[in-house]
């Protein structure tokens, strides 16, 4: 069942721990079906490094376990919550990177001071406030922390939330959101973390140079 989408979430998830962004079988990926409105989920407790796309598993957007031997993931309530509430994804990944979960250890947001920042997020990434993990009240809360332009949050305390139209896209928001996270943190330490003006941010968030910033994945990722 949905093989295509198992294949495409299971490879998600070994680049996510690839790209340093979660160890062994932290964070999560899942995918929802425009067709049937199942999604793909990774499993509980596996290492991405060693899973198939058969240890992914299908369920609905009422958390009911559809296809699959494995558990699916603690946080498939959030996950669920989500793709049900938010026709618009298609996507989630979540990460407990170093540096944004730095940030969200802090309940900090992370500010939009970079152009890559800027260019992908628009605004601060905001720090939702802390809540168990795998409850169902993880889905609602952290929901109404995205807002109209957020395709990332910070879960306090925790990690990183992403969502998107596709995996490529909250893929590469972790990658980026980690990036900046990790100059930001450094810049504070000199002292002086200098805010770009605000028709700036919206000037880059609209207008990305291509030539400058991975102008095609700019394009992929607003399409
Ligand atoms: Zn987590």
């Amino acid at each position: 069942m949905l093989n295509n989408l198992r294949e495409e979430v299971r490879s998600t998830a070994l680049a996510m721990l690839e790209a340093g962004l979660v160890v062994g079988s932290q964070g999560n990926v899942s995918a929802k079906d425009p067709a049937t409105g199942l999604i793909a989920i990774t499993p509980t407790n596996m290492s991405y490094d060693s899973i198939t796309k058969d240890d992914i598993v299908i369920v609905d957007v009422d958390q009911r376990l559809i296809w699959g031997e494995r558990k699916p993931s603690c946080e498939t309530p959030m996950h669920s919550y989500i793709h049900k509430h938010r026709k618009d994804v298609y996507a989630i990944l979540h990460t407990h990177s170093h540096y944004a979960t730095i940030f969200a250890i802090a309940n900090r947001g992370i500010p939009p001071a970079t152009i890559n920042l800027a260019a992908y997020f628009g605004g601060e990434v905001r720090c939702a406030p802390y809540v168990r993990t795998g409850s169902d009240t993880m889905g609602p809360i952290n929901l109404s922390y995205f807002g109209e332009k957020g395709e990332a949050i910070l879960l306090g305390n925790h990690g990183a939330l992403f969502i998107g139209s596709n995996l490529h896209k909250v893929l590469k928001l972790a990658i980026t959101l980690e990036e900046g996270a990790n100059q930001i943190y450094h810049a504070a330490l000199l002292g002086n973390v200098v805010p770009l003006p605000p028709d700036e941010i919206q000037w880059l968030f609209n207008n990305l140079p291509g030539s400058e910033i991975e102008g095609q994945e700019k394009e992929m990722l607003k399409g």
